[in-house]
Protein backbone atom coordinates (compact mmCIF):
# COMPACT_ATOMS: atom_id res chain seq x y z
CA UNK A 1 0.00 0.00 0.00
CA UNK A 2 3.42 2.07 -0.34
CA UNK A 3 2.49 3.13 -3.42
CA UNK A 4 -1.06 4.41 -3.26
CA UNK A 5 -0.07 6.90 0.07
CA UNK A 6 2.75 8.38 -1.51
CA UNK A 7 0.94 8.72 -4.71
CA UNK A 8 -1.85 10.84 -2.42
CA UNK A 9 0.35 12.21 -0.68
CA UNK A 10 2.68 14.13 -3.83
CA UNK A 11 -0.31 14.88 -5.52
CA UNK A 12 -0.49 18.44 -4.63
CA UNK A 13 2.81 19.82 -5.62
CA UNK A 14 3.10 17.12 -8.87
CA UNK A 15 2.41 20.16 -10.76
CA UNK A 16 5.10 22.41 -10.92
CA UNK A 17 7.86 19.41 -10.44
CA UNK A 18 6.16 17.36 -13.57
CA UNK A 19 8.51 18.41 -15.75
CA UNK A 20 11.98 17.97 -14.17
CA UNK A 21 10.89 14.56 -12.80
CA UNK A 22 9.67 13.36 -16.07
CA UNK A 23 13.01 11.68 -16.68
CA UNK A 24 12.91 10.26 -13.27
CA UNK A 25 10.02 8.60 -13.67
CA UNK A 26 10.62 6.88 -16.60
CA UNK A 27 13.36 5.03 -15.05
CA UNK A 28 11.51 4.51 -12.20
CA UNK A 29 8.46 2.99 -14.27
CA UNK A 30 11.30 1.17 -16.70
CA UNK A 31 13.26 -0.09 -13.86
CA UNK A 32 9.45 -1.24 -11.93
CA UNK A 33 8.26 -3.29 -15.21
CA UNK A 34 11.59 -4.91 -15.17
CA UNK A 35 11.46 -5.77 -11.24
CA UNK A 36 8.09 -6.91 -11.55
CA UNK A 37 9.43 -9.15 -13.95
CA UNK A 38 11.58 -10.49 -12.30
CA UNK A 39 9.48 -10.78 -8.87
CA UNK A 40 6.77 -12.57 -11.00
CA UNK A 41 8.59 -14.98 -12.00
CA UNK A 42 10.10 -15.62 -8.48
CA UNK A 43 7.36 -14.97 -6.29
CA UNK A 44 9.34 -16.23 -3.03
CA UNK A 45 11.76 -13.50 -3.90
CA UNK A 46 9.20 -10.84 -1.34
CA UNK A 47 12.32 -8.05 -0.35
CA UNK A 48 12.09 -7.20 -4.29
CA UNK A 49 8.63 -6.59 -4.03
CA UNK A 50 9.32 -4.17 -1.36
CA UNK A 51 11.85 -2.51 -2.87
CA UNK A 52 9.74 -2.27 -6.34
CA UNK A 53 7.18 -0.27 -3.78
CA UNK A 54 9.94 1.89 -2.83
CA UNK A 55 11.15 2.90 -6.05
CA UNK A 56 7.75 4.01 -7.23
CA UNK A 57 7.09 6.04 -4.15
CA UNK A 58 10.57 7.69 -4.60
CA UNK A 59 9.72 9.08 -8.46
CA UNK A 60 6.74 11.19 -7.50
CA UNK A 61 3.45 11.41 -8.80
CA UNK A 62 4.10 8.20 -11.16
CA UNK A 63 0.21 7.46 -10.87
CA UNK A 64 -0.34 10.56 -12.97
CA UNK A 65 1.49 10.97 -16.47
CA UNK A 66 2.83 7.19 -16.66
CA UNK A 67 1.12 5.38 -19.32
CA UNK A 68 -1.55 3.29 -18.50
CA UNK A 69 0.35 0.01 -19.15
CA UNK A 70 3.48 0.74 -16.62
CA UNK A 71 1.27 1.58 -13.78
CA UNK A 72 -0.83 -1.43 -14.21
CA UNK A 73 2.00 -3.67 -14.30
CA UNK A 74 3.13 -3.58 -10.27
CA UNK A 75 0.18 -4.14 -9.17
CA UNK A 76 0.23 -8.34 -9.10
CA UNK A 77 4.15 -7.31 -7.53
CA UNK A 78 2.63 -5.84 -4.15
CA UNK A 79 -0.60 -7.95 -3.35
CA UNK A 80 1.41 -11.15 -2.54
CA UNK A 81 3.84 -9.25 -0.21
CA UNK A 82 0.69 -8.01 2.06
CA UNK A 83 -0.35 -12.07 1.70
CA UNK A 84 3.37 -13.32 2.83
CA UNK A 85 3.91 -10.33 5.97
CA UNK A 86 0.55 -11.78 7.64
CA UNK A 87 0.83 -13.81 9.96
CA UNK A 88 -0.78 -17.26 9.43
CA UNK A 89 -2.39 -18.30 12.72
CA UNK A 90 -4.48 -21.65 12.95
CA UNK A 91 -7.46 -21.99 13.55
CA UNK A 92 -7.89 -22.82 17.53
CA UNK A 93 -9.68 -26.33 18.46
CA UNK A 94 -12.38 -26.86 20.64
CA UNK A 95 -11.35 -29.58 23.22
CA UNK A 96 -14.65 -29.86 24.54
CA UNK A 97 -18.12 -28.55 23.00
CA UNK A 98 -19.23 -25.25 24.35
CA UNK A 99 -22.08 -25.82 26.87
CA UNK A 100 -25.60 -25.30 25.66
CA UNK A 101 -24.80 -25.93 22.59
CA UNK A 102 -27.13 -28.76 22.11
CA UNK A 103 -30.58 -29.47 23.79
CA UNK A 104 -30.02 -31.78 26.37
CA UNK A 105 -32.61 -34.86 25.70
CA UNK A 106 -30.11 -37.42 26.50
CA UNK A 107 -29.08 -36.99 30.38
CA UNK A 108 -31.39 -38.27 32.86
CA UNK A 109 -32.01 -36.80 36.75
CA UNK A 110 -34.80 -39.43 37.00
CA UNK A 111 -36.74 -36.53 38.31
CA UNK A 112 -40.45 -35.70 37.18
CA UNK A 113 -41.76 -32.23 37.44
CA UNK A 114 -45.58 -31.38 36.61
CA UNK A 115 -46.16 -28.23 34.10
CA UNK A 116 -48.21 -25.96 36.22
CA UNK A 117 -51.44 -24.42 34.61
CA UNK A 118 -54.71 -25.48 33.14
CA UNK A 119 -56.80 -25.49 29.57
CA UNK A 120 -59.70 -26.32 29.87
CA UNK A 121 -61.73 -28.26 27.73
CA UNK A 122 -63.86 -26.91 24.75
CA UNK A 123 -66.35 -29.54 24.68
CA UNK A 124 -68.92 -30.46 26.82
CA UNK A 125 -68.83 -34.07 26.56
CA UNK A 126 -66.97 -36.90 28.42
CA UNK A 127 -63.92 -34.78 29.69
CA UNK A 128 -60.88 -36.34 29.93
CA UNK A 129 -58.35 -34.65 31.92
CA UNK A 130 -54.12 -35.11 31.98
CA UNK A 131 -51.45 -33.35 33.35
CA UNK A 132 -47.67 -32.87 31.69
CA UNK A 133 -44.94 -34.05 33.42
CA UNK A 134 -41.54 -33.13 32.14
CA UNK A 135 -37.98 -34.67 32.97
CA UNK A 136 -36.12 -32.37 34.86
CA UNK A 137 -32.84 -31.17 33.10
CA UNK A 138 -34.59 -31.91 29.72
CA UNK A 139 -33.84 -28.84 27.31
CA UNK A 140 -37.87 -28.34 26.60
CA UNK A 141 -39.69 -25.19 27.57
CA UNK A 142 -42.55 -26.82 29.73
CA UNK A 143 -45.41 -24.04 29.04
CA UNK A 144 -44.60 -24.36 25.30
CA UNK A 145 -44.71 -28.65 25.38
CA UNK A 146 -48.00 -28.13 26.92
CA UNK A 147 -50.09 -26.15 24.66
CA UNK A 148 -48.22 -28.03 22.17
CA UNK A 149 -49.93 -31.02 23.69
CA UNK A 150 -53.27 -29.30 24.30
CA UNK A 151 -53.65 -27.82 20.39
CA UNK A 152 -53.28 -31.44 19.14
CA UNK A 153 -55.88 -33.15 21.56
CA UNK A 154 -58.29 -30.60 21.09
CA UNK A 155 -57.48 -30.22 17.23
CA UNK A 156 -60.79 -30.65 15.06
CA UNK A 157 -58.84 -33.37 13.12
CA UNK A 158 -58.17 -34.90 16.18
CA UNK A 159 -59.95 -37.37 18.98
CA UNK A 160 -62.49 -35.19 20.02
CA UNK A 161 -64.01 -35.77 16.46
CA UNK A 162 -63.85 -39.21 16.64
CA UNK A 163 -64.72 -40.00 20.29
CA UNK A 164 -67.23 -38.31 22.69
CA UNK A 165 -64.46 -36.75 24.58
CA UNK A 166 -63.19 -33.51 25.23
CA UNK A 167 -59.43 -33.05 26.88
CA UNK A 168 -58.79 -31.12 29.86
CA UNK A 169 -55.28 -30.17 30.96
CA UNK A 170 -54.63 -29.66 35.01
CA UNK A 171 -51.80 -30.43 37.59
CA UNK A 172 -53.72 -31.72 39.91
CA UNK A 173 -52.76 -35.31 41.27
CA UNK A 174 -55.81 -36.81 40.64
CA UNK A 175 -55.70 -36.56 36.73
CA UNK A 176 -56.86 -39.35 34.28
CA UNK A 177 -53.90 -39.60 32.49
CA UNK A 178 -50.00 -38.61 32.50
CA UNK A 179 -48.54 -37.64 29.43
CA UNK A 180 -45.17 -37.50 30.37
CA UNK A 181 -41.71 -36.35 28.46
CA UNK A 182 -39.04 -38.18 29.44
CA UNK A 183 -35.40 -38.98 28.36
CA UNK A 184 -35.04 -42.33 26.76
CA UNK A 185 -33.39 -43.54 29.75
CA UNK A 186 -36.47 -42.81 32.15
CA UNK A 187 -39.25 -43.62 29.02
CA UNK A 188 -37.34 -46.98 29.46
CA UNK A 189 -37.58 -47.36 33.45
CA UNK A 190 -41.50 -45.61 33.00
CA UNK A 191 -42.47 -48.12 30.08
CA UNK A 192 -41.66 -51.35 31.76
CA UNK A 193 -42.68 -54.30 30.96
CA UNK A 194 -42.71 -52.38 27.30
CA UNK A 195 -39.35 -52.40 25.69
CA UNK A 196 -38.87 -49.22 24.26
CA UNK A 197 -35.33 -49.61 23.59
CA UNK A 198 -34.28 -45.94 24.47
CA UNK A 199 -35.77 -44.86 20.81
CA UNK A 200 -39.88 -45.33 20.93
CA UNK A 201 -42.54 -43.99 23.05
CA UNK A 202 -45.12 -45.89 24.93
CA UNK A 203 -48.71 -45.94 26.44
CA UNK A 204 -48.39 -48.13 30.07
CA UNK A 205 -51.36 -47.68 32.51
CA UNK A 206 -52.45 -44.34 32.97
CA UNK A 207 -49.03 -43.22 31.71
CA UNK A 208 -47.90 -41.88 28.45
CA UNK A 209 -44.73 -41.70 28.16
CA UNK A 210 -42.99 -39.19 25.12
CA UNK A 211 -39.59 -40.37 24.29
CA UNK A 212 -37.83 -36.58 24.48
CA UNK A 213 -35.46 -37.75 21.51
CA UNK A 214 -38.18 -38.28 19.20
CA UNK A 215 -39.58 -35.17 20.86
CA UNK A 216 -37.11 -33.27 19.43
CA UNK A 217 -35.98 -34.84 16.59
CA UNK A 218 -38.74 -36.63 15.06
CA UNK A 219 -38.01 -39.00 12.13
CA UNK A 220 -36.38 -38.80 9.15
CA UNK A 221 -39.38 -39.80 7.52
CA UNK A 222 -40.89 -36.42 8.70
CA UNK A 223 -38.54 -34.34 6.66
CA UNK A 224 -38.09 -31.76 9.68
CA UNK A 225 -41.80 -31.44 10.19
CA UNK A 226 -41.18 -32.09 13.95
CA UNK A 227 -44.41 -29.83 14.53
CA UNK A 228 -46.53 -32.88 12.69
CA UNK A 229 -44.73 -35.73 14.29
CA UNK A 230 -45.37 -34.49 18.06
CA UNK A 231 -48.95 -34.59 17.23
CA UNK A 232 -48.56 -37.67 15.65
CA UNK A 233 -46.54 -39.03 18.77
CA UNK A 234 -49.29 -37.52 20.94
CA UNK A 235 -52.24 -38.88 19.15
CA UNK A 236 -50.91 -42.54 18.69
CA UNK A 237 -50.40 -42.61 22.41
CA UNK A 238 -53.26 -41.22 23.82
CA UNK A 239 -54.54 -43.28 20.64
CA UNK A 240 -53.91 -46.47 23.21
CA UNK A 241 -55.54 -44.86 25.94
CA UNK A 242 -58.36 -44.60 24.10
CA UNK A 243 -58.84 -48.20 23.56
CA UNK A 244 -57.20 -48.39 20.05
CA UNK A 245 -54.63 -50.93 18.98
CA UNK A 246 -52.02 -51.15 16.04
CA UNK A 247 -52.45 -50.89 12.48
CA UNK A 248 -50.34 -50.70 9.25
CA UNK A 249 -50.26 -49.32 6.04
CA UNK A 250 -52.21 -50.86 3.90
CA UNK A 251 -52.07 -48.67 1.07
CA UNK A 252 -48.63 -47.01 -0.40
CA UNK A 253 -48.42 -43.28 -0.81
CA UNK A 254 -51.35 -42.77 1.15
CA UNK A 255 -52.00 -40.93 4.97
CA UNK A 256 -50.52 -43.41 7.40
CA UNK A 257 -52.65 -44.51 9.85
CA UNK A 258 -52.09 -42.49 13.02
CA UNK A 259 -52.26 -45.82 15.12
CA UNK A 260 -49.67 -47.22 12.75
CA UNK A 261 -46.33 -47.31 14.41
CA UNK A 262 -44.66 -44.69 12.04
CA UNK A 263 -41.53 -44.82 14.10
CA UNK A 264 -40.40 -47.54 13.56
CA UNK A 265 -41.06 -46.91 9.54
CA UNK A 266 -44.10 -45.80 7.34
CA UNK A 267 -43.50 -48.85 5.31
CA UNK A 268 -44.49 -46.40 1.28
CA UNK A 269 -47.42 -44.61 3.42
CA UNK A 270 -46.93 -40.95 3.93
CA UNK A 271 -46.66 -39.37 7.25
CA UNK A 272 -49.87 -38.36 8.97
CA UNK A 273 -50.84 -37.11 12.95
CA UNK A 274 -54.63 -37.08 12.69
CA UNK A 275 -57.21 -40.15 13.43
CA UNK A 276 -59.67 -38.09 11.26
CA UNK A 277 -57.01 -38.16 7.90
CA UNK A 278 -57.44 -41.91 6.47
CA UNK A 279 -56.30 -43.22 3.25
CA UNK A 280 -59.20 -43.13 0.95
ZN1 LIG B 1 -48.34 -47.81 19.71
Amino acid sequence: MTTRRSGQQSGARGRHSRRKSYRGQWFAVTALAVLGTVVVAHPDVAHRQSLAAEVVAGANEPTVEAPVTAVVTPTPVVTPTQKFTTPLRPAPTLTRKPKGAKPNVLVSTGKLAVVPGFDKATGVRDKLTYRVEIEQGVSVNGAAVAAAIHKTLTDPRGWQAVHPVSFERTDKVDADLRIILATPALTDKLCLPLDTGGEVSCRVEDRVVLNAKRWMYAIPAYNGNVDLYRSYLVNHEVGHALGHGHSTCTKPKTPAPVMMQQTKGLAGCLPNAWPTIKAT
